[in-house]
């Protein structure tokens, strides 16, 4: 069999590198085939190399020509953002594999983007829903009770006598286990990106959002689990190294040996898990809702977090602010959202709302 073609789509951030090292390494299995780099330089001889630095109107039809080329198989979407989005749909509705990375693109557009996936379904690349997607493997949906995405809990949840007022923004970036940039490091110290990770499971797994559940696993060894009707769990267990989803899901079904350094069996030792307290961190149940509500919602959560953190981070709002400014932002929020284009209205509506009720917060 000949090697898969894959194209990468933000080939010079943290996964895309990532991705390229599982290329690599499996020469006889995979070949790069495309890719799109951001400021950085990828230095690949490929059939494209697409710079993230072209105008946006050439980008997007470069991309698309790259991801509909019937020469390619798989498309890994690694980059940031709404941007992920159209080349996602072209490559799903051309029939391609899609493994998935950015968060965005389900929440934003889980319905649509699942819609163009049909059964073929998508390959996710996030940890929590790589080890959902495995524990899955040879199951019945019916037959899952419900699905349960563990959290490190950021740097605050040890320390429940915190003022989250007073927090700064080195204590904020200061993660106990992943090495990640800023804005996903914030998200993991408020837990927003559990409550992106539920909406995220929901659309992937067709899983209703009450049937969803996140707790908290200090060790970050067990990546998710899935509870089954009769009572039994599974999980997936491994040390936090984001190269085995990125092989879980460019192999499938197969497995590739030694993806990753093996792990001694007392690495995997000593394991604690704890219920989430939606009290002090309510960004998850305000996901929950969000998605409940549909529509462009999520979009408006995705977009007012976004620029939420930015402001923190900037040192303009508190730390305690991030979560209750978006909760204002989906309270005004008139509604609407269905096609694509509505949903990056919706997009463009919570970044112009956050901009005018909190005027001191600096644009992105
Ligand atoms: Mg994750």
């Amino acid at each position: 069999m000949r090697p898969l073609n894959i194209a990468v789509l933000g080939a010079t951030g943290s996964i895309g590198r990532q991705t390229l090292d599982v290329i690599d390494r499996n020469p006889e299995r995979f070949k790069l085939f495309g890719l799109t780099e951001g400021v950085r330089s990828a230095n690949r001889k490929v059939e494209y190399t697409i710079s993230g630095q072209s105008g946006v109107g050439d980008f997007d039809a470069r991309v698309e020509a790259m991801v509909t080329d019937a020469r390619c198989d798989l498309v890994v979407v690694a980059i940031p953002g709404a941007r992920a989005l159209g080349p996602t749909l072209a490559a799903l509705r051309a029939g391609k594999e899609v493994a998935l990375a950015t968060k965005e693109v389900l929440v934003m557009a889980g319905a649509l983007v699942m819609k163009a996936a049909g059964a073929r379904g998508i390959r996710p690349v996030d940890s929590e829903h790589s080890a959902i997607w495995q524990c899955l493997w040879g199951e019945e949906l019916e037959n899952v009770r419900r699905l349960v995405i563990t959290s490190s809990g950021g740097p605050f949840w040890a320390h429940p006598d915190m003022d989250l007022d007073q927090v700064t923004v080195e204590q904020a970036l200061n993660h106990p286990r992943w090495s990640m940039g800023p804005k996903v490091t914030v998200d993991s110290a408020t837990l927003m990106n559990k409550g992106l990770e539920a909406i995220e499971a929901h659309h992937l797994y067709r899983m209703p959002l009450g049937r969803i559940s996140v707790c908290i696993h200090p060790q970050s060894v067990v990546h998710s689990l899935v509870e089954f009707v009769d009572g039994s769990f599974k999980a997936q267990l491994g040390r936090p190294d984001m190269r085995l989803p990125i092989a879980v899901a460019l192999a499938y079904p197969d497995r590739l040996p030694d993806a990753v350094p093996q792990t001694s069996i007392k690495e995997l030792s000593g394991l604690e898990f704890y219920d989430l307290d939606e009290r002090r961190f309510p960004s998850v149940g305000l996901a929950r809702r969000a998605a409940a509500e549909g529509g462009g919602n999520p979009a408006v959560l995705n977009a007012a977090n976004e620029e939420a953190v930015n402001a923190f981070l900037a040192g303009e709002i508190a730390f305690s602010r991030i979560v209750p400014i978006v909760e204002e932002a989906l309270g005004a929020f008139p509604g609407g959202g269905e096609s694509l284009e509505e949903i990056l209205e919706a997009d463009r509506w919570a970044r112009g709302w956050i901009r005018e009720n909190f005027g001191t917060v600096r644009r992105a």
